[in-house]
């Protein structure tokens, strides 16, 4: 920043009109600090220019910058960092330090190059105190991050939502602040999303009425309330869930932050070991498999067509191949328990489970999805703004900025395009 410029200022880089690829910047003259470096949504659909074009741009803000606050492991808020030169400061909760440990197994080992600090509380960089509020989302350890500076605080409420275990964490959030970035996915959408709570009991029942059938179920290894929700309605169906390694090394980092997470040491969880994608895993990390291994119990994978109805398997649609191998004469229930257009993708793996269910349609069914939004909803947005009582709010993680005067109109909102310098000395407020 050059002497003529503001005391204080805010860019939001990207994110201000788009789901994902968050990236703010708050900056005074003595600092400038980052918050959260996202991977668009989109990025895989763009073109090699493009990509090129969005890489080059992270490389340019994170040049030079005093630290990133990043606000949870999702790669639309990390996928970045991996453009930050070396030693860059991270800070991030516990949780989410712990689970960077994860990108090391699929591409660049984000912990051997950054200099990541868990935050426990309040931490200063120069000009900025900043405190960190755990708030509950579909990622583990996810936060909010409040922003004081030469007077002024800022309230950036990352990914957030009520309808989880959690949800009530939202209460604890800082009130009165000048500004609000406030995340806005579920704008367009006007349903009432359910709890995580009403989740595990659609399983119950997806698995009661299904009885004779082994259930594979699609979910993000990482979204771990999930997991636990799987878990619960396994427990309570008599059933063994089996996860993979992958799933079980992120169950397993969950669980050395919380013990009530299931992992490898309890009974009901099982850890299969696909062939292909095991020994993948043994090339890139021999140890790693082998700590799984240790004390797990492992499932035998050629029980399954023995004992469908003793299994729910946690399972992702690359994996299919390899399970083929022992449940090709099984009959099978399939569940998804992610995003619905993740289904939609025009993926070569997506295409093959597809063609695999109607290949023998006898044996093999989808069942309706059983899923909740990881982003609050309207009414919850309500709730938010109502407790925190900012003067000022910001719509980010939105496609849809301009529904934000209508839905908050006793507040102020300020809604910006991406790469707008805010001037917060003078802002009317
Ligand atoms: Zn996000
Ligand atoms: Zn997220």
């Amino acid at each position: 920043m050059t002497a003529n410029q503001p005391n204080t200022q805010f860019i939001i880089h990207r994110g201000s009109h788009q789901i994902g690829g968050n990236c703010v910047e708050l900056a005074t003259r003595n600092a400038r600090i980052l918050i959260d470096c996202g991977l668009p949504l989109d990025y895989d659909e763009q073109d090699v220019e493009t990509q090129n074009e969005i890489r080059e741009n992270a490389r340019k803000w994170l040049q030079n910058c005093d630290a990133v606050f990043l606000s949870h492991y999702h790669a639309d808020h990390y996928g970045l960092l991996n453009e930050a030169p070396q030693g860059t400061k991270v800070y991030a909760t516990k949780e989410t330090a712990e689970l960077m440990k994860i990108s090391g197994m699929f591409g660049e080992d984000l912990t051997e190059y950054l200099d990541i600090h868990p935050i426990e509380d309040t931490v200063t960089i120069k000009d900025f105190r900043v405190t960190k509020f755990d708030v509950d989302h579909s990622a583990f350890g996810a936060c909010a991050f409040l922003f004081e500076v030469c007077g002024k605080r800022i309230l950036y409420s990352g990914d957030i939502r009520l309808h989880g275990k959690k949800g009530v964490l939202y209460k604890n959030l800082p009130q009165n602040v000048d500004y609000l970035f406030l995340e806005g996915t579920n704008l367009g959408r006007g349903v009432r999303q359910k709890t995580e709570t009403a989740i595990e009991n659609e399983f119950v029942k997806q698995f009661s009425s299904n009885p004779d059938s082994l259930h594979l179920v699609w979910c993000s290894s990482q979204n771990i309330d999930r997991i636990v929700a799987l878990y619960r309605a396994c427990v309570r169906t008599n059933r063994v869930l089996g996860v993979d390694p992958y799933a079980a090394y992120a169950l397993e980092l969950a669980h050395q932050n919380r013990q009530s997470i299931p992992n490898k040491t309890f009974p009901s969880l099982e850890i299969y070991f696909p062939w292909s994608f095991t020994n993948w895993m043994i090339e890139k990390d021999r140890q790693l498999v082998l700590d799984l291994r240790r004390g797990a119990t492992k499932l035998d994978q050629t029980d399954l067509p023995v004992n469908p109805s003793k299994y729910v398997l946690l399972y992702r649609p690359k994996l299919i191949g390899d399970l083929n191998r022992y449940i090709s004469k099984t009959k099978v229930c399939l569940t998804n328990s992610i995003w619905a257009q993740y289904w939609e993708q025009d993926k070569s793996e997506i295409n093959r489970l597809k063609a695999w269910i109607e290949d023998k349609p006898g044996l093999r069914q989808k069942l309706p999805d059983i899923h909740t939004s990881g982003h609050a909803d309207v009414a919850s947005l309500q709730k938010i703004v109502e407790h925190v009582q900012p003067k000022c709010i910001v719509p980010i993680h939105t496609e849809m900025p301009e529904k934000y005067k209508k839905l908050f109109q006793s507040y102020t909102v300020l809604a910006v395009t991406d790469e707008t310098t805010i001037d917060l000395t003078n802002t009317k407020e």
